[in-house]
């Protein structure tokens, strides 16, 4: 049966060593702070923007919400970026995706400062983390690498299978493992016959977003299986894309949805808003 992969256990250690870092920031005169910005009342939304305003609370991180209204236009929305990046105060600026469709996300990504953006989705910030001087790492691949140095599973020489190819998980998640001194495949939705990869992994990182897409026979026996995936099953229940149960009498450890690398996700934002106020105040 496969180790489960506890994210709760190891991101509750990681805001421990966060909040130590804010004290010591704090007692140099720097209170770390993020700003995150949500247009409309996407109910989805609300509740990630809860839980990142709570896992602040935790660390000891200021957070400001700015609730938007859904008409929100897109120069009050660039106005308001303007005002973050200039406001000393402010060290991290998220802007809760989706927004409404009448607004340009990718325009308003690209107004954050580069330095104030702690999700790490600015074209600057990509291209650092291409060629490996990042300081900011988007923040669901970078719980994952840390859930695997945790566990004490190198990327190193190993064959890493990333399915998703996504600019928010699948190509940066790629990238980091890559950085790791893995050998990386990258699949997606042109991939033929992917069972034909995925068997190769010794590694594989599920983010698709497709209940059942990985079932046993399509995984080598004794890979670390990552599931970054968060679907909803007949009965509504949190589930990732592989089959949980048969995969785990196959891989030799596995994170389960809920409880794997979604809590990571919220505690790499809380260290690059950390990050972010020490750059920033150096
Ligand atoms: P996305 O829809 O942007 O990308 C999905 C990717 O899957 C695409 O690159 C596509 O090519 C690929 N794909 C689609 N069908 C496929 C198939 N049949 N075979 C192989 N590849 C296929 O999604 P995303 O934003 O990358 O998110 C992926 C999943 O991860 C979602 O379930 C999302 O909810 C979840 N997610 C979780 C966290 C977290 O904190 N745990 C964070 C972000 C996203």
């Amino acid at each position: 049966m496969a180790k489960v992969i506890d994210g709760k256990a190891i991101s509750s250690a990681m805001l421990d060593k966060v909040a130590a870092d804010v004290s010591a920031l704090k007692a140099a005169g720097v209170e770390p702070c993020l700003a995150v910005i949500l247009v409309g009342d996407d109910p989805a939304s609300q509740v990630y923007v809860r839980n990142k305003h709570r896992a602040c609370e935790r660390v000891g991180i200021r957070s400001v919400s700015h609730l938007l209204p859904a008409d929100t236009t897109q120069q009050a929305l660039l106005d308001l970026i303007d005002t973050l990046n200039d406001d000393d105060t402010v060290h991290g600026i998220l802007c809760q995706l989706p927004l409404p469709a009448h607004l340009d996300a990718e325009q308003v990504l690209l107004r954050i400062r580069p330095d104030k953006d702690v999700d790490a989705f600015h074209p600057a910030n990509v291209g650092r983390i291409t060629i490996g001087n990042a300081e900011l790492l988007p923040c669901t691949p970078a719980g994952v690498m840390e859930m695997l140095r945790y566990e004490g599973i190198s990327p190193a020489g190993k064959h890493c299978v990333v399915i998703g190819r996504s600019n928010i998980v699948g190509k940066p998640m790629a990238l980091l493992l890559l950085a790791a001194n893995g050998t990386v495949t990258v699949c997606h939705s042109r991939t033929p016959d992917l069972a034909s990869f995925t068997r190769q992994a010794d590694i594989l990182v599920c983010a698709v977003g497709k209940r059942g897409l990985v079932t046993a026979d399509m995984v080598k026996p004794g890979a670390v299986v990552i599931d970054v995936s968060i679907n909803r099953d007949e009965n509504g229940k949190l589930c990732g894309d592989a089959d949980y149960e048969a995969v785990s009498k196959v891989a030799s450890a596995i994170t389960p949805v809920p409880g794997g690398v979604g809590p990571m996700t919220i505690a790499m934002l809380m260290r690059n808003t950390v990050t972010a106020a020490n750059a920033q105040s150096r």
